[in-house]
């Protein structure tokens, strides 16, 4: 019994101490530990959509969900964003999308008053794409005007080029890198040329001839950018399980996933 005590007290004493450590934190303390989650972010994926795009979506759920252990934030996920009328929408700092983008005329409006209004934006691979049939000219110029123009075949590694160092989505990554697996998309013009974008990373021109099936000559080939206009960023990766393999990309990722939060015109909820 009296053993049974000493252990209680001591379990009682354990649990006091971050208490006790929290009252002593001084104000140079390097580090915040968050009491509660920080930002509210919503995944967009379907499961309508080439095989290897759902792939992909799969495992950026499991990758970002794994963000969240600790409740540091949270996190829901939909495929469905006729759930998300604008008030909603709004309650989210950040809305990534995975392997698609919205189709129908409300849901693009949701959209586009979501991002003329601070809302912020991550998306991947096919959830930037649009051709002639798009017949969505708000998101062209959101994305930088460029279209889709062509892409290598099949899925494959490519050599990916630092276009500028010093931003926080590049911070500490190599001045080049190789890229897993992943169809690439080319596109015309390139959003290089739009002032409003600044490219962060491009596929190297040392990659041309670049294909096996489909193959691409040359040309400009900006991979990862952002419209400065909006809290937004467009990575091309996203086709296929081999995307998320690579650590050099996962950090790129995760520093584009808070650089985006950073930016929040209510604060940058990683100092709170
Ligand atoms: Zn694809």
């Amino acid at each position: 019994m009296k053993q049974v005590f000493s252990i209680l007290l001591l379990l009682m004493l354990a649990s006091m101490i971050p208490n006790l450590l929290m009252a002593q934190i001084p104000a140079d303390y390097p580090a915040s530990y968050a009491s509660k989650p920080r930002f509210k972010a919503l995944i967009y994926f379907t499961t309508h959509a080439e095989g290897q795009h759902v792939d992909f979506a799969k495992q950026a759920i499991t990758f970002f969900q794994k963000l969240k252990f600790g409740d540091g934030f949270i996190l829901d996920t939909t495929q469905d964003l006729s759930l998300y009328p604008y008030e909603k929408l709004k309650e989210y700092q950040l809305l990534i999308m995975l392997d698609g983008s919205p189709n129908t005329d409300s849901e693009r409006k949701v959209f586009e008053q979501y991002m003329e209004n601070g809302g912020g934006w991550m998306g991947f691979h096919v959830s930037g794409y649009n051709d002639k049939t798009t017949n969505w000219p708000w998101f062209l110029q959101f994305l930088g005007g460029g279209v889709f123009y062509c892409n290598n075949w099949p899925p494959q590694p490519a050599k990916l080029v630092i276009d500028h160092p010093g931003h926080p989505v590049t911070q500490n990554l190599p001045a080049t890198y190789i890229a897993p697996a992943s169809e690439w998309y080319q596109w015309n013009p390139s959003p290089r040329k739009n002032k409003d974008v600044d490219v962060l990373i491009s596929l190297s021109p040392d990659n041309y001839p670049f294909g096996i099936k489909d193959v691409i000559y040359s040309g400009d080939f900006p991979v990862v950018w952002t419209n400065k206009k909006y809290r937004m960023i467009y990575l091309n990766m996203g086709h296929g399980d081999d995307v998320l393999s690579d650590a050099t990309q996962k950090l790129m990722i995760i520093n584009a996933f808070k650089w985006v939060l950073s930016t929040d015109k209510k604060g940058n909820p990683f100092k709170k």
